[in-house]
């Protein structure tokens, strides 16, 4: 039954929407008793005000009945008794309610007929098929075939929906706190400002910030730096990951750094200093191993910053908080779970344009352009000997593409 992760579910994908639970508005204070720890909008539509996690938490185990946040099945009848009271209909037409509005009475198309999920009905006002229609007609249109992204759109989704752990002690625990987090692009083109977050991360209030910063996969980690035309053997063994361990997480003037390595340096620093040169509010630091999330006060829908790579910058956005519901993933190891990742197209190689680039090569007198982009195996025909040694004259960087991720 959906009816009831409803009403769990406080706030919606962006934009973060505030629903209240049946039973009572949780933000119904007066102006004289106004809780803090019931997010409330700061902008409609846009973001709501600070808030505490864990209060928040704590709030709604407070008003929540266990057995409304609890994972044992509810016995069919019971819920459906409860729902008739709570609707106010006796139980004949109850019976006649769930008949109309079952699945099987969900059709658009004559009962003798098989239905073909693909077929949209030309004349249909359910308004979802409206724009599915919309969409199939733009494609067709332009003649786009459903390639495999489409295919598996909803598979990350798809995978966890409803796990249930191997042992009991992977379970996520009852009443524990969902967040939903979309990590974007760094604005560094143009383009990257009007899309999609990059990936939609559920994670749980126990998870600390550190984890967050694992499961975000940026290209400008991979990145090999340095010209290795003499040894491009050598080269994958010079990742960026590897070598500048620095990053931290800005929410609500604090300075979340990872100090979880002996090489991590403590880059916010530089900031603070520099806002305190010029009288801004003083920033404070902590460490993103020791944080979790329950700790952590933010606002739904407010663009964060995560910083990576000394100038590689993501906006974070919280886009919903809520109690863990039954139907969720139960399995603790598979989380962060990766609900949505962006696609974006691959750079293939100049010369066989099958494979994706993996060497930028300069100065190049084999290649058709300067600089040109090249996979492993073309480069190396071209470059290198069958001793491996290399050939005329040029320079060679490795490269890795965005769509690597994909
Ligand atoms: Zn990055
Ligand atoms: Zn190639």
């Amino acid at each position: 039954m959906k009816k009831k992760k409803c009403r769990q579910k406080l706030i919606t994908h962006e934009p973060p929407r505030i629903t209240y639970f049946v039973g009572g508005n949780m933000a119904a204070n007066t102006s004289k008793d106004v809780n803090t720890n019931i997010p409330d909008y700061e902008y409609t539509d846009v973001n709501t005000k600070l808030f505490h996690i864990g209060s928040f938490r704590s709030e709604w185990l407070k008003r929540l009945k266990p057995s409304s946040y609890s994972f044992q099945a509810e016995d069919e009848e019971a819920f459906e008794a409860n729902f008739a009271k709570e609707l106010g209909v006796d139980p004949e037409i109850m019976t006649k309610v769930k008949s109309v509005c079952s699945l099987e009475s969900l059709r658009c198309h004559p009962e003798d007929q098989q239905p073909d999920p693909e077929v949209v009905p030309p004349d249909s006002t359910l308004k979802t098929l409206v724009q599915r229609k919309k969409r199939q007609d733009h494609r067709a249109s332009l003649k786009i075939s459903k390639n495999r992204h489409d295919l598996y759109a909803d598979e990350l989704d798809r995978m966890t929906v409803g796990r249930k752990a191997e042992s009991v002690a992977d379970m996520v625990p009852e009443g524990e706190v969902i967040l939903t987090i979309n990590v974007y692009y760094p604005a560094v083109f143009d383009k990257f400002n009007y899309i999609r977050p990059h990936v939609t991360l559920v994670m749980t209030g126990s998870h600390s910030l550190a984890e967050l910063r694992d499961a975000i996969c940026c290209v400008s980690d991979l990145q090999v730096c340095g010209e290795f035309s003499n040894t491009p053997d050598i080269a994958p063994d010079f990742i960026s990951k590897d070598h500048f361990k620095s990053a931290f997480f800005y929410f609500e003037g604090v300075f979340y750094n990872d100090m979880r390595f002996p090489e991590c340096q403590d880059i916010s620093m530089t900031i603070i200093e520099w806002a305190k040169a010029r009288n801004f509010p003083p920033y404070s630091q902590a460490k993103m191993e020791d944080t979790r999330f329950i700790d952590l006060k933010i606002k739904v829908g407010f663009p964060y910053l995560y910083c990576h790579q000394g100038d590689c910058e993501h906006l974070v956005i919280f886009t919903d908080i809520r109690l863990v519901h039954k139907n969720d993933c139960m399995d603790k190891k598979l989380y962060p779970l990766l609900i949505h990742k962006h696609r974006v197209t691959t750079q293939k190689c100049a010369v066989c344009h099958v494979y994706i680039g993996r060497w930028i090569t300069k100065n190049d007198q084999f290649a058709p352009s300067n600089p040109c982009l090249f996979c492993d195996k073309c480069f190396r025909m071209l470059h290198y000997d069958a001793k491996g040694n290399k050939l005329g004259d040029f320079l060679a960087y490795p490269y890795v593409d965005r769509g690597a991720f994909n």
